[in-house]
């Protein structure tokens, strides 16, 4: 705290990312990177740079990229819009699309940043519950929906404790809708044919879809950005291409919707992306084959990480992400997370209400999860 900070500074909860250790030998599975490297394609394209790539400024509409990414989903660069990493991309649409005189509404268990987001940019929002199952309900996010929200999920700090407060009914509407699909923290994923309802229901405010996770097995909402001109469907390249280090993610959507973001962007910083970003990510998006064979191998890995959690006695939400979010009935997540932390071995914890018991595990290479499976033995049935 200091004098110097305005009252809105003062206020701020800011996101806390999992934690990035320099220890050696450590397995490291608590921020969703993928364990393997992006396409040999990527390294290639970046060291294919010369002076003038850093002398000069890079483009700042980023079109190659742009072209890249709207040839792969059969749309036009004017439906693409490019930033540094899907966060700052969210937080543009926050800002953009997202910021009205109703609250924007997202589950209750989700991504951690949109609340964040919400205190920087003085967004009301609402927090709706996942069901009892953890997942998210189609029939919460229809305009006539009385929702079920806590009392006090709107506005300023005291939406921290959303998810513990008091229930009550309301009839209202949205300003906006922003969802995972799969979710985070839970891996679990909406059939396309669910995520259309919520879109199609509500055609007079933005639905967000952030896709961060989508390539590992749920279906892209990108095939119906043509059709809503109220859709914004979110990637990044951190997880699926591996390129959490170079920072890239991008949105598509209705031209209109593509455009209120460059007018935020532009009055904010007009070149997000540098050379090295533009060229690595367009390579990565290039890369189809690559990207094919490395994340099938993670889904493999993750259907047999997800036996031999099982087989310990773990439930396991049911995941289309490259982590899964497990619990050991019996044993405290924190006392887990604590045990496999001692054994070398980082998770992500959440001590938050509903979910405190569950460990996000991220899918790692095989051996890696061999690792955590004889550790997580070893706390849980001893030896
Ligand atoms: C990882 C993640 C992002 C953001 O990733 P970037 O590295 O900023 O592109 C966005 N949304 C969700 C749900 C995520 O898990």
């Amino acid at each position: 705290m200091s004098r110097f900070w305005n009252k809105l500074v003062a206020t701020l909860d800011p996101y806390v990312p999992g934690e990035q250790p320099r220890i050696q030998n450590l397995v490291k599975l608590n921020t969703n990177e993928h364990p393997y490297g992006p396409s040999p394609k990527v390294l290639a394209a970046i060291a294919a740079h010369t002076n003038d790539s850093l002398r000069l400024y890079p483009d700042p509409t980023a079109l190659v990229l742009r072209q890249a990414i709207a040839k792969r989903f059969g749309l036009t660069p004017e439906h693409v819009f490019v930033g540094n990493g899907s966060d700052e991309v969210l937080g543009h649409a926050f800002h953009a699309l997202l910021k009205q005189d109703s609250p924007v509404w997202f589950p209750d268990i989700t991504y951690s940043f949109y609340p964040v987001y919400c205190g920087l940019y003085q967004i009301k929002f609402r927090a709706i519950p996942l069901d009892e199952r953890f997942k998210v309900l189609v029939n919460d996010y229809l305009p006539d929906a009385v929702v079920q929200v806590a009392l006090d999920s709107v506005g300023g700090a005291a939406n921290r404790s959303a998810a513990a407060s008091p229930r009550a009914s309301v009839a209202e509407r949205a300003g906006g809708i922003i969802f995972p699909n799969p979710n985070a923290p839970t891996g679990c994923a909406n059939p396309l044919t669910e995520v259309e309802q919520i879109i199609a229901a509500n055609p007079d405010i933005v639905v967000v879809v952030d896709e961060a996770y989508v390539d590992f097995g749920a279906q892209t909402a990108a095939t119906l950005v043509e059709k809503y001109p109220n859709l914004l469907v979110v990637h990044t390249l951190s997880k699926s291409r591996s390129l959490a280090g170079l920072r890239v993610g991008y949105a598509l959507g209705h031209p209109d919707l593509i455009q209120g973001l460059d007018r935020v962007k532009n009055s904010f910083n007009s070149y997000p992306l540098d050379n090295l970003a533009l060229a690595g990510a367009t390579a990565a998006i290039e890369d189809e084959a690559y990207f094919e064979a490395s994340r099938n191998a993670v889904i493999r890995t993750r259907d047999a990480l997800t036996t031999g959690l099982q087989d310990l006695g773990f439930e396991v939400l049911p995941s289309a992400a490259n982590f899964v979010f497990a619990r050991r009935p019996g044993h405290k997540g924190a006392d887990l997370a604590s045990g496999l932390r001692a054994k070398n071995i980082i998770v992500r914890h959440f001590n938050k209400p509903r979910i405190a018991d569950f460990l996000r595990i991220t899918v790692g290479t095989d051996e890696q999860c061999a690792q955590l499976l004889t550790a997580c033995r070893e706390l849980v049935v001893g030896q």
